[in-house]
């Protein structure tokens, strides 16, 4: 037995006692105060329950056997990257088992030839990118979070990101994956070919189901070149319509630019507050449009971009002076959430509205902030037609759960009378699951039952999360 694992099998818990005996030299968490780490993702206010074990797998036989056990002592598994998620997903589940994938971060192969990496799912998305990059490649999905979340985690979610608009959710980057499923099988869902339709699509079914229906493992992901280094453009605008507008107008002229994020002026004052850029706090909103293009292609897009922002009442357009200045406006628009959380305590919501109806979405937001009396910091991938409106409440605020409930009935109806959905990118988990069924109807969410109980008959696999 490891000294690791020494504290743990002290205990009774014969949960414990066999993961120790069973999986010699695994990490094991059976202490409380260390499991208490394990209790939350990035929604505390959503009390998840206490993990009644942790563990740290360093390979698929070790998952075998983990799962093995779960499905023999009929314990909930809740698999777990880094537990950046806005739903809840990877959350611990009272007396369940988490297991942990930080020791799973390898890069097992990048592939020049047929341009994939194949990977654990523990690598930091952040370090794949700079691992392939080095390669002169790019692996596209880049959500805000990317130095903190890990490529499982983005799996489990079908994370967006700041260039879905052009590259597409993480799905659309996967090209295959190892599962290790409820009765602890393990399957390979597809290779490195770019084009199969060799039976049902299993790793499309199995990105972003939340570690519901199997645990990955292993993920063979699609590269590209590395693009030539990004143009950024600022515009600001005197009404949150007016960039509205702008998002659908640029759409609308054909253009398809790598970034198109939007933050309202809430939220342009705390992210200027935190990082001294000098933005223009007199603007109702702010665009950050960026192209990827080469050369001439790249001023032309950004041109074309300009002439939509005008036409749509913009009263500023700044481009970035070079690319350390571009980095930093970047940062500051992926921090946007954090220089929110500096003002109070925010739950951030994750709607999403067909592109065209930005601007409306941008308007029902303002009157339920108006009508709860709540102050919602709005920011997000307009080009994606994926919204964040940050509700942010005084610390410690006793009517903020009341309050946070109202206003999510009347943003998810909102975004559903526009044709949209309740989460673009975060996922139902435990946060929207009482919204599935109004946005997918109820022959749809039965499929979807029906597909858990066919992979996964006794629910060991986060069970009340998603359906
Ligand atoms: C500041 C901030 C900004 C963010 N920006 C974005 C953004 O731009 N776009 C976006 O999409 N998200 C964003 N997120 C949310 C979050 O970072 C993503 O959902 C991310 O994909 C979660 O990765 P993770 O490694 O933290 O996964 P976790 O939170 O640990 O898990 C997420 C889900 O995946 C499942 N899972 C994890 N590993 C496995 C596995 N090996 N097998 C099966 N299931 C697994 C979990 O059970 C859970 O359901 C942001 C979060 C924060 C805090």
């Amino acid at each position: 037995m490891t000294t690791h694992q020494t504290q743990a099998a002290a205990t009774t818990d014969p949960l414990v006692a066999a993961i120790a005996a069973r999986l010699p030299g695994v990490r094991l968490l059976g202490d409380s105060l260390d499991r208490e780490g394990y209790r939350d993702d990035e929604t505390p206010y959503l009390h998840a329950g206490l993990p009644r074990a942790v563990v740290f797998p360093t390979s698929t036989v070790d998952v075998v056997e983990i799962v093995r056990i779960a499905s023999e002592m009929r314990v909930p598994i809740v698999p777990r990257g880094a537990g950046t998620g806005l739903s809840g997903g990877a959350a611990g589940i009272e007396g369940g088992l988490t297991v942990v994938f930080t020791a799973m971060d390898k890069i097992i192969e990048i592939d020049r030839e047929n341009l994939v990496a194949v990977v654990q799912p523990g690598i930091i998305n952040a370090k794949l990118k700079a691992a392939v990059a080095a390669e002169g490649l790019f692996y596209a999905p880049d959500p805000a979070s990317f130095e903190m979340c890990s490529i499982g985690g983005n799996l489990g979610t079908n994370a967006g990101g700041l260039c879905c608009v052009k590259y597409g959710q993480t799905r659309d980057s996967v090209l295959s994956l190892e599962v290790v499923m409820a009765d602890g099988s393990v399957i390979r869902t597809g290779g490195k070919n770019v084009k199969d339709v060799a039976g049902y699509s299993l790793t499309h079914l199995f990105v972003g189901s939340q570690g519901t229906l199997a645990i990955t493992t292993e993920a063979t992901l699609r590269l590209r070149p590395a693009p030539p280094p990004r143009s950024t453009m600022l515009a600001f605008f005197p009404t949150l319509d007016g960039a509205g507008d702008a998002v659908a107008g640029i759409a609308a002229a054909g253009l398809i630019p790598v970034t198109l994020e939007l933050l309202d002026r809430f939220t342009i004052a705390a992210v200027d507050d935190m990082n001294n850029l000098g933005l223009d706090r007199t603007a109702a909103a702010m665009l950050m449009i960026e192209s990827d293009m080469p050369g001439a292609a790249a001023a032309d897009e950004l041109e074309r971009a300009e002439a939509a922002c005008r036409v749509a009442g913009a009263t500023d357009v700044v481009r970035a002076a070079d690319a350390q200045e571009a980095d930093w406006l970047r940062q500051a628009r992926r921090a946007a959430h954090y220089a929110l959380e500096r003002l109070g305590d925010v739950r951030m919501e994750d709607v999403g509205v067909p592109r065209a109806r930005v601007p409306d979405m941008l308007r029902a937001i303002e009157w339920i902030a108006a009508k709860h009396d709540v102050r919602i910091g709005t920011f997000g991938h307009a080009g994606d037609g994926n919204l964040h409106p940050d509700l942010v409440f005084e610390r410690g605020d006793p009517n903020a759960e009341a309050k946070t409930e109202a206003v999510k009935k009347d943003l998810y109806r909102a975004a559903l009378d526009l044709g949209g959905t309740v989460t673009g990118e975060h996922g139902i988990g435990m946060a929207r699951r009482d919204w599935l069924e109004a946005q997918k109807g109820a022959d749809a969410v039965r499929v979807m039952r029906s597909i858990k109980a066919a992979l996964d008959p006794l629910g060991i696999l986060n069970p009340g999360r998603v359906i």
